[in-house]
């Protein structure tokens, strides 16, 4: 599923084609894929508004529309690009904006697990998101507060998007190794230093991630259509049976809170 770099990138690649463009038409070729309100009435209030802004909250696409917030979530095969004529969109388009200029905004996705919503706020649909990793505010006094009272294994709470926003499978299995932790600690045993190492973890492996435009392993595809190369430059990540590059020690894979989980044991040793 992409995470917080792969839906960061796709809102930067979409802010020079859509800001400022009026929404003209409206074609939707798969009424599930609408959530709320219902299709009928999101296609008549949508016809007319303006982009007025694109931004991202948690694994969420925000586009600020004149009096509706247009969220989009991609989930594990979702798709979003700007393109001309229908003959050039994939067999898995679901929704295709028109727009003032000629080009349309299209919706793919393959599995359908995506969706589309037209509310007023984001708060409507996500009541509980975590904080912002990568904003100011996100300090490691933040983090620490975050952990007190907390007793959950260390991987399964970087998952939880109540507890921090936007980070996946992913970027918690590189941000846990950049910091050194094994990823079945429990979150109440981690040190002050360990905290502060976490911390920094968190962050410097989401913003490779953006650097390197995401990770194009399956779906993903930034919205001109070429893939990201954030997988080239993974430390621990679909890298089972191949040695560390810290330490030279072969990656091992377990199974944590049911998903696929990567780390040294010599860099991340079991306490
Ligand atoms: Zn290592």
């Amino acid at each position: 599923m992409p995470e917080l770099p792969e839906v960061e990138t796709v809102v930067r690649g979409l802010r020079a084609p859509l800001v400022g463009r009026t929404i003209t038409a409206v074609w939707i070729e798969q009424p599930r894929v609408i959530r709320a309100p219902d299709p009928t009435e999101f296609a008549a209030r949508i016809v007319g508004q303006t982009i007025t802004a694109i931004n991202r909250r948690a694994k969420y696409i925000l586009c600020a529309l004149n009096d509706d917030l247009l969220v989009i979530h991609l989930k594990m095969t979702g798709r979003l690009y700007v393109a001309g004529s229908p003959e050039t969109a994939d067999r898995w388009v679901r929704l295709r904006l028109h727009l003032d200029d000629g080009q349309s905004l299209y919706f793919s996705d393959a599995r359908r697990f995506g969706g589309v919503y037209l509310v007023d706020d984001l708060a409507r649909i996500a009541p509980r998101l975590g904080p912002e990793p990568l904003d100011d505010s996100f300090t490691v006094d933040a983090l620490r507060e975050r952990l007190t009272g907390r007793r959950k294994r260390i991987k399964a709470l970087l998952l939880d998007q109540s507890f921090i926003a936007g980070v996946g499978n992913i970027y918690a299995d590189e941000a846990l190794h950049r910091a050194g932790i094994h990823p079945l600690r429990f979150s109440d045993t981690l040190s002050g230093p360990e905290i502060a190492r976490l911390h920094g973890a968190i962050r410097a492996a989401l913003a490779s991630g953006i650097d390197y435009e995401g990770a194009s392993i399956n779906w993903y595809r930034k919205p001109d259509g070429t893939p990201g190369e954030s997988q080239e430059h993974f430390f621990v990540y679909g890298r089972d049976g191949q040695p560390c590059l810290t330490c030279g020690q072969l990656i091992v894979k377990i199974r944590v809170a049911q998903r696929g989980t990567h780390y040294c044991p010599n860099c991340q040793p079991e306490l």
